[in-house]
């Protein structure tokens, strides 16, 4: 992998000696880069995956955590191995991991291409499957996976008329069903493993009449994160921690 070897991960700056580490991908921008400055401001060490780890600004570092910026795109599952490599040579093990990191396509019907289907499988529920895969074994025993899902996946509450989403939608629905299915594989490990409703915030995919700020969202998500237990492993919640039907 020329680009990986290419681009050399930055160990920015370090602080403490096992602050508690935390993944997230998709870290460059939204809501991965306010979770990424969240996390950094209180101590952690934050590994930021991003496609392109050129992108991940770098003033989001100056905070008191320690960060490392990795690769990671995941349509290209050689990615998530290479990360997990990199997390063992560090010696690291993963206390939290948020898979963030998504696309979303708008067709109509009439207009719904394969590649727009394919392509939001791949990236919203096949990466995240493939990533936990690989990182498995670094993570502790009770860590915490988040997978950042949306509203737009329940098949509780469909909406009552057509858009332009159901691509997105049938990703978000199966990233559901990953997270259903690894709070199984994991229980033995105390891992919990929960999908979460950010809410619709103001990012490049929320848009600007996202009624949610980012760092409101990322306050209401973290704090919830830090309650979670055992007991809410397998569950689709909001960013207040409220169980929701999906
Ligand atoms: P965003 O602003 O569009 O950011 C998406 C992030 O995902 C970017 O960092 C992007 O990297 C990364 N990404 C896209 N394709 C990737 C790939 N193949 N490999 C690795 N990274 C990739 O999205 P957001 O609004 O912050 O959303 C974050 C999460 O919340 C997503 O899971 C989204 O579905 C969910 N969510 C958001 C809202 C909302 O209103 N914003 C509502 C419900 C759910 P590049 O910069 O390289 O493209």
């Amino acid at each position: 992998m020329s680009r990986q070897a290419r681009l050399v991960s930055s160990t920015l700056q370090y602080m403490g000696t096992h602050p508690q580490t935390v993944l997230i991908t998709g870290a460059n921008r939204g809501l991965g880069l306010g979770l990424s400055r969240h996390y950094l401001a209180r101590g952690r060490h934050v590994l930021a995956a991003c496609r392109d780890p050129e992108k991940f600004p770098a003033q989001a570092a100056g905070a008191s955590g320690s960060l490392r910026v990795l690769p990671l795109d995941l349509e290209d599952p050689a990615f998530a191995s290479w990360l997990a490599d990199q997390v063992r040579e560090d010696g690291r093990s993963l206390d939290l991991v948020i898979n963030n990191a998504a696309i979303c396509k708008e067709e109509a019907l009439g207009q719904w291409t394969g590649s727009a289907f394919t392509a939001s499988f791949v990236v919203n529920a096949v990466g995240p499957a493939l990533l936990v895969q690989a990182i498995r074994e670094a993570l502790t025993d009770g860590a915490k996976i988040i997978q950042l899902s949306s509203g737009l996946g329940s098949i509780a509450h469909i909406p009552r008329s057509p858009d332009v989403y159901t691509s997105y939608a049938m990703s978000k629905a199966a990233l559901n069903m990953l997270t259903a299915r690894l709070a199984v594989e994991l229980a033995d490990r105390n891992i919990v493993v929960c999908a979460m409703n950010p809410g619709w915030v103001r990012t490049d995919m929320g848009g600007p009449d996202a009624p949610e700020t980012v760092d409101s969202a990322v306050e209401k998500l973290t704090s919830t994160i830090e309650r979670l237990g055992p007991a809410d492993s397998g569950k689709v919640l909001s960013a207040e921690g409220i169980p929701l039907a999906w």
